[in-house]
């Protein structure tokens, strides 16, 4: 039997029209490069998004076009995000940190053929100019710096751009299935990869985060993203953010320690996101300044939010972290970490160490662990698989095919994270496959040791990496930043690690190493693959 509910496709516009509808008068503030404050509201934004939409087309842009931005978050970035998409045309956040090999290659890979930058940010395309084919014209964003008007070929100010279309409402159909965005990996473990998403799964993915099991997105909410417009979309959360029509905050360069914590206090956020670096250097800053903040929730993900972050986030200031895991072929929540009912009473160690869990699937997403046999892991909280996933916002292949071992014949995505899974479903990264450390056959996790070394209170960050080792294979090396005025005690952290680690998993005392910084991929994770270098030379 057929049922009798409607087709309607599931496509961006229809949110971009709501928020305009329902939320008209609901706030889009932007702290612009020279620090002063832009107020917009959703009617206004809509009406600068739809004339986005007509100088798009004008100046040429067709169907399945891949237009690119290179910038941070600011209320234009948003104005691309809805404007590129609902002409059918396909949006490329770039990330603005890649080497200029990994670069150049994603706008080729992509074929992009207009790009929005910043105007801070054009320097890193006008050097590379040589080698990226095909980009028709360069629209730049005036982000407020002090900085000339770049050099770039058929260049224009987007004030301008945005002139020579028309305030008109033009909404053509659109296949939900159509390539809304595309978004590559990092890049952490290798070449960045794209991956494609479709309106459907955008639009899925948004409905999904909004959830109170989710990331708990609401109009009720002062949304402040830090986590970057060009890091997996923003984890999402500008697209849910106007589903929702919740008042929205773009903090533009202001990302950390002071600029930040004021941007939240004067603007009432309420609930935040980011990697963990980027919250343990607030965390660092609250302590020694006091501010009047409204904030209740951090989202945390993109790497394992340390317990200790956790905890002292919870005691010192009752902001409440919440854990995510996903990935950029995940759009990206895959995972969320909430304390169930029975569990909201728990102190301690319990509490805490469920909190920083990665937590169970949000719903639409299906999660299991396999062993190197391809079969399930048991659930009980100590057996290490790889993890699968499969879901409405998962990839089924990468943009040009490449990995196809990524995906299983019967419809998973495989991850390359190795996860144990507990009796209640949760799930909980104990690496990567590429960072385990191999001794004596075993395998031990740097994750796990990364965590209990960064629980005390007088370590900043820590990384673990493995360096061959002619008896052991390979011998863990901790990298260890102090926190300010504080110094490392190897000896401590090895005494601390024999409570919890088998004696031939540990380090030896000179391979806990003191570090001024631990070196950072392009989207603040620790960069594991410059450790190993280092180690290597
Ligand atoms: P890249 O693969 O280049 O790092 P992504 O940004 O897509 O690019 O990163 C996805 C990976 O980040 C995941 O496979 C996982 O290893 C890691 N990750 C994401 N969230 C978490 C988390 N909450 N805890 C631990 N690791 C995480």
């Amino acid at each position: 039997m057929r049922s009798t509910m409607m087709d309607y496709p599931l496509v961006l516009p229809s949110i971009l029209k709501r928020a305009k509808e329902v939320h008209p008068h609901k706030e889009i503030v932007t702290k612009w490069h020279d620090n002063s404050i832009q107020r917009l509201t959703y009617g206004e934004f809509y009406k600068r998004t739809i004339r986005l939409m007509s100088a798009l087309r004008k100046a040429g842009v067709k169907p399945g076009d891949a237009i690119a931005t290179f910038c941070l978050n600011h209320s234009v970035h948003l104005e691309l995000y809805f404007a590129i998409p609902s002409i059918r045309a396909v949006l490329h956040t770039i990330n603005i940190r890649l080497f200029p090999e990994q670069l150049t290659y994603i706008i080729n890979e992509a074929k992009d053929k207009f790009i929005f930058v910043d105007k801070s940010l054009a320097l890193a395309i006008e050097k590379n100019l040589s080698q990226i084919h095909g980009v028709q014209k360069f629209i730049i964003i005036d982000d407020k710096e002090n900085v000339p008007f770049p050099n770039l070929p058929n260049a224009i100010s987007y004030e301008d751009f945005l002139k020579t279309g028309d305030e008109i409402e033009n909404f053509e159909p659109i296949d939900e299935f159509e390539a809304a965005g595309i978004c590559y990996t990092s890049g952490t473990t290798g070449n960045p990869k794209g991956v494609v998403y479709s309106h459907r799964s955008t639009y899925l993915h948004s409905m999904s985060i909004c959830m109170g099991d989710a990331l708990c997105i609401r109009e009720a909410e002062t949304v402040l993203p830090v986590v970057p417009m060009f890091h997996v979309n923003s984890w999402g959360i500008p697209f849910a953010s106007v589903m929702t029509g919740c008042k929205l905050v773009f903090p533009g360069k202001h990302l950390l320690g002071a600029g930040l914590a004021e941007l939240l206090e004067s603007e009432e956020v309420t609930l935040t996101a980011g990697v963990p670096t980027v919250w343990n250097v607030l965390y660092q800053h609250l302590k020694k300044t006091k501010y009047n903040l409204k904030l209740h929730t951090m989202v945390v993900g993109g790497s394992a939010a340390p317990r200790g972050l956790i905890e002292g986030f919870e005691k010192d200031f009752g902001i409440s972290i919440l854990h995510a895991w996903g990935m950029t072929e995940t759009s990206p929540v895959g995972t969320v970490s909430h304390l169930r009912g029975f569990m909201k009473d728990w102190n301690g160690n319990k509490r805490y160490s469920y909190r920083a869990k990665q937590g169970v699937p949000v719903p639409g997403v299906e999660i299991r662990a396999i062993d190197d046999n391809g079969k399930d892991v048991p659930k009980d909280g100590k057996t290490p698989g790889e993890l699968l996933v499969r879901g409405p916002w998962i990839a089924a292949s990468y943009k040009s095919g490449e990995s196809s071992e990524s995906f299983t014949s019967d419809g998973w995505f495989r991850t390359g994270d190795v996860v144990v899974l507990d009796e209640f479903g949760y799930m909980q990264i104990t690496d990567r496959k590429k960072d385990l450390i191999k001794t004596r056959g075993e395998w031990i996790s740097s994750v796990d040791m990364e965590n209990l070394v960064m629980a005390d209170p007088n370590v900043l960050e820590a990384a673990v990496v493995g360096r061959k080792d002619p008896v052991r294979d390979e011998a863990p090396v901790i990298f260890v930043v102090p926190v300010e005025g504080k110094e490392v005690d190897p000896k401590g952290i090895h005494d601390r690690l024999k409570e919890n680690f088998a004696h031939w998993q540990l380090p030896k005392l000179d391979d806990i190493r003191s570090v001024s910084a631990i070196p950072k991929t392009s989207v603040g994770k620790f960069d594991k693959k410059i450790l190993r270098k280092e180690l290597e030379e």
